[in-house]
């Protein structure tokens, strides 16, 4: 029964986040960032910043799209593929190509040189792409851990519903109740976090059970939700909901597309520029020296 319990201790909505404004990153991805950790760290946290590519019809090309070579450290990079393809390498010797469903979970950590692309196949067919980025932070003992890539193709996500059936859910990370029984998802996490993808097939109330004391977001991919007081969550609008608390319910409505965040705050300090993300300025600044020295990876 995979039901909240309506007896549960509620959690309430704080704020609705809106998108952050358009924006391209390299000439592949056409990216609404809709948080971002400069407005809102330490109350996202683990959460850094959620970029929502597309959805955009590309035309076939037999041009390369995308990023080119660029340095991270100090967190995960957590790429989920809606339609589209996106292939990706790395100086840790990581790669694959990512289609529709598929997960790449980046660790950075110590640091990473990668690129991301559209695969050539995809470039060449043309077509909708739509991405999600989010940054997951590492706590500060684990930012120096060794650089990893998990390729999570979509046969490895189970998928339940939720809802009485009139929503889909497929649990990428940490763990979906379901009655006495606990699903879980195969990204393997530094610290206790939730990523769920949940398709509303069906008008009606989405009940959820988060873990109380993490921090709770529902982002809106596509659709809306409706909020118990009326107001209305649109596209690319992320609702926070209290730490306290166990049991939410929104309003949906069919062919809306929700990613579910549930995380456990790290009560850290941020020190982020770019594509580096540690605790204090000195360490910023070590990032930014040691990748000019090369020491990030080629
Ligand atoms: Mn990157």
């Amino acid at each position: 029964m995979p039901e909240a319990d309506p007896a549960l201790p509620e959690k309430s909505v704080i704020e609705v986040l809106h998108g952050l404004g358009r924006h391209w990153v390299g000439d592949g991805f056409p990216v609404q960032t809709l948080f971002a950790y400069p407005e809102r760290g330490p109350e996202l946290s683990p959460f850094l910043l959620l970029d929502h590519a597309g959805p955009h019809a590309f035309a076939p090309t037999t041009q390369r799209r995308g990023v080119g070579a660029h340095p991270h450290r100090g967190f995960e990079t957590v790429t989920l593929v809606f339609a589209g393809e996106v292939e990706h390498r790395d100086s840790a010797g990581g790669g694959g190509t990512i289609g529709p469903g598929d997960v790449q979970w980046m660790t950075a950590g110590a640091g990473i040189v990668h690129e991301e692309f559209h695969s050539p196949r995809f470039a060449a067919s043309g077509g909708n792409f739509e991405v999600a980025q989010l940054w997951v932070n590492l706590p500060a003992a684990r930012k120096r851990t060794p650089a990893r890539y998990q390729a999570i193709t979509a046969d490895r996500i189970p998928e339940r519903t939720l809802a009485e059936g009139r929503a889909r859910v497929r649990i990428v990370a940490g763990s979906f109740p379901v009655g006495s029984d606990i699903v879980q998802g195969p990204a393997e996490t530094h610290s206790p976090v939730n990523v769920w993808d949940v398709q509303v097939v069906e008008d009606g109330p989405l009940a959820l059970s988060l873990p109380d004391g993490q921090t709770a977001l529902l982002v809106v991919l596509s659709g809306s939700l409706t909020l118990s007081e009326g107001s209305v969550a649109a596209r690319d609008s992320s609702i926070r909901f209290t730490r306290e608390g166990v049991r939410l319910v929104v309003g949906a409505t069919h062919g809306t597309h929700v990613l579910v965040l549930a995380g456990a705050p790290l009560h850290e300090p941020i020190a982020g520029s770019g594509p580096f993300v540690m605790n204090t300025p000195d360490e910023l600044a070590q990032a930014y020296a040691d990748h000019r020295r090369g020491r990030l990876g080629h």
